[in-house]
């Protein structure tokens, strides 16, 4: 028996890319715990990667060879081939496709299940580049919608890094589920809390962070953009207003009151469903707060005023002058990385003029086939399409199509891989090397394989180099070792490096990104707004340029509503999106949260089953009456497996794929309305 022990990085989708250490016990992941590689991390991560990951690696779900369909498609019947069998069957199939309906025809359907730079898109990209397929904007499933509104307002720049939470004397957490998805943030604004500083928590669910909040506003889903304004109208009436500062570095400041002004406390508190008191507490805490670190989630972005509201918010500490001197908003952390992402995918490979496709389309794109060339060729990679999609069932209907040549890709047969006519097994990422940015601080790290990939699995690097070469494609770039990938991924002369090569970042010492004074990367101390004005713009030609005229400025609309109650879907603590969503953790459906006011309106009991409904699809869960969630909202994590449910179906079903927020053309998941009753 050997035991050891090595040094690796969490590759999730998760802000805090935590570093770690994993236990191995005769070539067995069996144990894995934070490291200290990364200072900001520091040795803690959060309980489902401690407790899942040898389950992960080693468990029934895992994906060990090559498969190739044998029953009806979702039927999840498979046989194993070899290796070349799969690539040639691949290559004949997409072949044909090709020849029938050009290269346009074929669609990488990949998102971020790995984080690293080499297994999220290297070596595929430029695959896909090459192959003249049809390009992906992915950005609009998650994430898009918070950097376009953050670039629009500050520029592709870093707000400040997330430890400033520790020393805040205010810290406002606005729409994020921090303690289940940002762990390492709770941690500073514990220690800040315990230095005497105030915590206020902005979300329609009581989360375990608005637990443990000063101040709590359990506002309504999508009513952030008026509560910010309100805050901006009150700091205005207050003569709070940092006027020097504005006048120095703020863009659009008449047009932004404006609307701001629109939305005295009394209104915004009738709409968003919060005491008039609360908002004025907030303004005057944030007015007083010294320093103020603002942090805003990702639950903002998901609905149709999603940009909007990240803008209002973040406008707030540019009206106050509070950014650097220990102020800040922890925000574009992805922006501190010097990464050449061109040279690492290669889009110059790509035939001119290639057509790229919304992914949240894709769905209506392969049901409806209303494209021309249409979809004929799909390979699912680092993606469980059925699951996170909106309109689960439509894009459940496309990857059911039998004239569709599906090949997925992934380290478990998941109920999007059970769809495929091809499966590649792919390698976790304890079995490959790779570099890891993150979009939650300003640390780089690089991993090394802990053990072999495992059967016949293989690094998605790997897969990509065997499929272009089965292809044909002898250029270079399509022999590039997983070294050659990591330096083309970022820039090894940047300063920000130090000189360190990107392949020979030590494993156990993480990479602080820093400016030329060797200091941490901070807005307004050694990084400035880099919008086209260099200004803060809180009216932005660019984002009306980019998504259209209604984007100049935040704006806000009440909707008709076609169902009368509000679902919003926040992150497990189980999984990390879908991922894990097979192991033995996840196997059980989610709870449906709801206001007894609203159960008693319907004569529900806790612990009944209940149908939640739309137009669109139809899901049963457990009930679980809770104030928790206020009258009119209910809610239930994201990312359970259809297997949890006895519909089949899961809360992505009722999700419209074809709202989309203001900008970035965004996923609305929070922006769902939905009927219950009892079964
Ligand atoms: S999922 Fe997030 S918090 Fe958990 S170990 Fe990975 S990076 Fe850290």
């Amino acid at each position: 028996m050997s035991l050891e022990e090595r040094a690796s990085v969490c590759t999730f989708d998760c802000p805090d890319t935590c570093s770690i250490t994993v236990t191995i016990d005769d070539g067995r992941v069996t144990k894995v715990r934070g490291s200290h590689a990364l200072p900001f991390t520091a040795g803690v991560i959060c309980t489902k990667v401690a407790r899942d990951m040898e389950a992960f690696v080693h468990g029934p779900q895992r994906l060990l060879y090559p498969l190739r369909r044998s029953g009806p498609k979702g039927s999840a019947q498979f046989e194993r081939i070899s290796w070349q069998a799969a690539l040639d069957e691949i290559h004949d199939r997409v072949g044909e496709v090709i020849g029938r309906w050009g290269p346009q025809a074929v669609l990488p359907l990949n998102y971020a299940g790995p984080h690293g730079l080499l297994a999220g898109d290297s070596m595929s990209l430029r695959f896909f580049h090459r192959l003249g397929a049809s390009q992906l904007y992915r950005r609009a499933l998650c994430g898009g919608v918070r950097s376009e509104a953050w670039a629009g307002t500050y520029g592709a720049v870093p707000g400040c890094p997330p430890d400033f939470t520790e020393h805040a004397n205010l810290n406002v957490v606005w729409g994020n589920n921090a303690t289940v998805s940002n762990v390492h943030l709770v941690r500073g604004i514990r220690r800040a809390k315990r230095r005497g500083g105030k915590l206020a928590v902005i979300d329609p669910l009581r989360t375990k962070i608005a637990e443990q909040a000063d101040l709590h506003l359990q506002i309504l889903p999508g009513t952030d953009t008026p509560l910010a304004w309100s805050v901006a109208a009150e700091l205005e009436r207050a003569g709070k207003f940092d006027n020097e500062f504005i006048a120095a570095n703020v863009l659009g400041l008449d047009e932004f009151m404006a609307r701001a002004r629109e939305w005295p406390v009394a209104r915004a508190a009738s709409v968003c469903g919060v005491p008039e008191d609360q908002i004025r507490v907030l303004a005057e805490w944030i007015a007083e707060a010294d320093p103020l670190v603002m942090a805003p989630g990702n639950g903002l972005e998901r609905g149709r005023h999603g940009g909007g509201a990240i803008r209002a918010i973040v406008a707030l500490p540019a009206l106050l002058g509070k950014l650097g001197r220990g102020h800040g908003i922890v925000l574009g952390a992805s922006n501190a990385f010097p990464k050449t992402l061109a040279k690492l995918q290669r889009p110059d490979l790509a035939p001119a003029g290639t057509r790229t496709l919304n992914i949240l389309d894709i769905g209506r794109h392969l049901a409806e086939d209303d494209l021309d060339p249409p979809l004929r060729a799909v390979f699912i990679y680092n993606h469980n399409p059925i699951v996170v999609h909106p309109d689960q069932n439509r894009m459940r209907r496309g990857l059911a199509r039998e004239d569709v040549f599906t090949v997925g890709i992934d380290v478990a047969m998941t109920e999007s891989l059970a769809h495929c006519d091809v499966v590649l097994p792919a390698a976790t990422h304890f079995e490959y090397a790779d570099l890891y940015s993150s979009y939650g601080h300003h640390w780089l790290q690089r991993a090394e394989p802990v053990i072999a990939p495992l059967g016949g699995s293989l690094p998605n690097t790997e897969i990509f180099r065997r499929l272009a070469a089965r292809f044909g494609f002898d250029e270079p770039c399509f022999r590039a070792s997983d070294a050659e990938l990591m330096d083309d991924a970022v820039d090894p002369e940047d300063a920000r490096l130090g000189g360190v090569r990107p392949s020979r970042i030590p494993v156990d010492r993480a990479v602080q990104m820093r400016s030329a004074d060797s200091k941490p990367l901070v807005l307004f101390e050694n990084v400035f707004p880099a919008t086209p004005s260099g200004k803060i713009e809180l009216k932005s030609e660019a984002l009306a340029t980019r998504w259209g005229s209604q984007a100049l400025l935040p704006e806000w609309r009440e909707r008709d509503a076609d169902y009368p109650l509000r679902l919003i879907s926040p992150a497990s603590d189980k999984r990390i999106s879908s991922t894990l969503g097979g192991l033995p953790g996840s196997r059980r459906a989610p709870p449906l949260l709801m206001h007894p006011e609203d159960a008693a309106r319907r004569r529900l009991a806790p612990g009944n089953e209940v149908k939640v409904w739309n137009e669109r699809g139809e899901v049963i869960l457990p009930l679980k009456l809770t104030d928790a969630v206020p009258p009119g909202v209910v809610a239930s994590e994201k990312g359970a497996w259809l297997a949890t449910s006895r519909t089949g179906q899961t809360i992505s079903a009722l999700v419209s794929a074809d709202m989309r927020a203001d900008v970035a053309e965004g996923a609305c998941f929070n922006d769902t309305r939905v009927e219950v009753a009892a079964v």
